[in-house]
């Protein structure tokens, strides 16, 4: 697992969310915006700005980066939130604390298909939140339960299949 830590990429070592002990499983979430292909040396630009984003957030009251990890093109896991703190990034309080959240960076215009490395992280991320997180079984999408589009088609018919990795090997 490629995981990138948050002090690696320029975040406090640790989360200021409210700790949770354990969830029903975890649900996948993509940016929802345009979104290019970019190089890896890249990819912490964009976990910063979406952590500005969420802390300067007009309505939320975000502590933090909303989501527990995020998943590049590349296949590396960013330490979001981490294992072990509730999310804000499921839509309510009560949804946010029945799963964990993984965003990919992925968009709904530009990079929209996930790359065989994106799905590879998406599962190591998964993992690593059922080992560190006591993550439940379930894999869903943000869409489920919640009226969004989020994580959009190609990631959601993944996610529906199971999430398989057999897919990825393909
Ligand atoms: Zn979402
Ligand atoms: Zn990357």
């Amino acid at each position: 697992m490629k995981l990138v830590r948050r002090a690696q990429w320029g975040a406090p070592a640790t989360s200021a969310a409210s700790p949770i002990s354990r969830t029903r499983g975890v649900k996948v979430h993509y940016l929802g915006t345009a979104y290019a292909s970019r190089a890896h040396g890249t990819c912490d630009d964009k976990v910063r700005d979406i952590r500005s984003s969420h802390l300067n957030h007009p309505t939320e009251d975000y502590s933090d980066i909303a989501y527990n990890l995020l998943v590049c093109e590349h296949g590396y896991v960013y330490e979001g939130r981490g294992a072990g703190r509730r999310t804000g990034a499921n839509g309510s309080s009560t949804l946010n604390s029945a799963h964990y959240a993984v965003c990919a960076l992925l968009g709904s215009s530009g990079l929209t298909k996930p790359t065989p490395a994106m799905l590879h992280g998406i599962r190591d991320a998964i993992e690593y939140l059922r080992e560190r997180g006591a993550a439940g079984t379930e894999i869903k999408g943000h869409r489920d339960g919640f009226a969004t589009t989020c994580p959009g088609p190609e990631l959601y018919a993944w996610v529906k299949r199971g999430a398989p990795l057999a897919q990825v090997l393909d």
